[in-house]
């Protein structure tokens, strides 16, 4: 069974569910995830603006789920490299919540192709006032908390 790590602390918070939502809440950086994993039914992409080698496309994501209606799920990013996927592949897309409601998209991962896509660092807009205050308390990324 695969897992579900804390993108802010690396840490195992949760059972990646075969297909469908988990909403866990981790303990140590206080985030609340949304993970959502369906087959792709539909994966739609525009730029919308910025420079050539940095261009910002906004991207909507169809998914089925399970017992409910299709999952539709929105985003923007930037970068040179588009998000990857095709119809019935395995997508996992992960959010930040704010209460019962989505927040951030964070990161897309296709399993059927094995490739990820970083979106949105967690709580990026609060974390760069942090990143003026650094300080050896604030916990490294690359080591955890
Ligand atoms: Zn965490």
């Amino acid at each position: 069974m695969a897992m579900f790590n804390c993108p802010t602390c690396y840490k195992t918070i949760g059972e990646l569910p075969k297909s469908g939502t988990l909403l866990v809440l981790c303990a140590d950086c206080h985030f609340k995830y949304e993970v959502l994993r369906g087959r792709l039914i539909e994966r739609t992409s525009v730029r919308v603006g910025g420079p050539n080698n940095d261009p910002i496309r906004r991207y909507v994501f169809r998914l089925d789920v399970p017992n409910r209606d299709a999952d539709s799920v929105k985003f923007a990013r930037q970068g040179i490299e588009e998000v990857q996927a095709r119809p019935g592949d395995d997508v996992v897309i992960v959010h930040t919540m704010r209460g019962r409601h989505r927040e951030e998209a964070l990161a897309v991962h296709n399993l059927t192709t094995g490739d990820s896509f970083a979106i949105n660092a967690p709580g990026r807009k609060s974390r760069a006032t942090a990143e003026a205050w650094a300080s050896p308390s604030v916990c490294s990324l690359a080591v955890g908390c």
